[in-house]
């Protein structure tokens, strides 16, 4: 009989094993939202069977937004609210939630916007370069979706002086944000471009978040690239998971939320943001070195933000 390999080697190999998850080695993580669903059935549909886990961001109340989110759910999609703020200029969508609504307009705006898509487990921003640099109608979105349990919010920033990151950190609302636009630029070589830039984020920081729209090159780039993904050493992981890895919040609870919807306007393309400084960055590190007083940091670094010659036009 042999003897019994001792205890302590055998604990010495366990930790060796989990060594790596200590060590946060894990391979870098990407996340997709696909957003601006609803409208046309056909490329919806197509992005609601892409390979893996990229998620469904459906405009409320557009004609195919009920089918197109049953339909993401089936295929194990997380399915989003693309919810319309207020952009640079004009209104866009006709749900869109403006400045000058009254607070019971907006209540009301955000819970049709809510009832159109209930299987939303997560919100982005659709437009709304004009209501994210304000400070007041995002600590009211945020804690409104604070309030309703198991939501995340990933900022779609389509400006540099956004608030809606910092304001969801502020309120302990589950939060990243998006930091490549895939298809901008429209055009196959384009996309390419900032899939790679994307990978290459990912590489650098260990995970990052892209917006895509259901255009062809954007589909037909992400039918070729997933699946050679894992070969590449990169992971495809839902907007959720993207945000529990990056401990970005203290209690994300992703309990499938009820929800449906109508137009969708051409989302004006953006410009790349300009290097400046970032202010939810800057409550995330003070929020990371000290959980409790964030509030005069955020502040502080949001003032700096707006102040370099606003954000490019949406
Ligand atoms: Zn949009």
């Amino acid at each position: 009989m042999r003897p019994r390999r001792p205890l302590r080697r055998t604990a010495g190999a366990a930790l060796l094993l989990w060594l790596p998850c200590i060590a946060g080695a894990r391979p870098p993580a990407i996340s997709i939202i696909i957003d601006d669903l609803g409208d046309r059935l056909a490329e919806s549909r197509t992005a609601a069977e892409l390979p893996g886990p990229v998620a469904c961001a459906m405009l409320p109340e557009s004609p195919y937004t009920p089918q197109v989110a049953a339909l993401a759910q089936a295929r194990g999609k997380e399915v989003m609210l693309h919810l319309p703020l207020q952009p640079g200029q004009g209104r866009g969508h006709p749900l869109t939630i403006l400045d000058t609504a009254s607070p019971a307009q907006r209540d009301a705006l955000l819970q049709r916007a809510l009832a159109a898509v209930p299987q939303a487990v997560g919100v982005n921003n659709h437009q709304g370069s004009r209501l994210t640099s304000e400070s007041e109608p995002m600590r009211w979105l945020m804690g409104e979706l604070r309030a309703r349990g198991g939501l995340y919010f990933v900022d779609s920033r389509t400006s540099a002086a956004t608030q809606a990151e910092a304001e969801a950190w502020r309120q302990d609302l589950p939060t990243t944000r998006r930091q490549v636009f895939l298809d901008n630029s429209r055009g196959a070589a384009a996309v390419q471009g900032e899939w790679q830039r994307l990978l290459a984020l990912a590489r650098k920081n260990g995970s990052a978040l892209a917006i895509g729209h259901p255009y062809p090159e954007t589909l037909a780039l992400l039918q070729r690239e997933i699946p050679r993904l894992q070969s590449q050493g990169i992971r495809l992981i839902p907007p959720s998971a993207l945000i529990r890895e990056q401990g970005t919040t203290r209690s994300l609870r992703v309990s499938a939320q009820p929800l449906r919807l109508s137009l969708a306007m051409a989302e004006p393309a953006e410009p790349a943001e300009p290097a400046e400084p970032d202010p939810a960055a800057a409550l995330i590190e003070a929020a990371v070195a000290d959980p409790a007083p964030v509030t005069a940091t955020a502040t502080g670094a949001a003032t700096q933000e707006a102040a370099p010659g606003g954000g490019p036009a949406e």
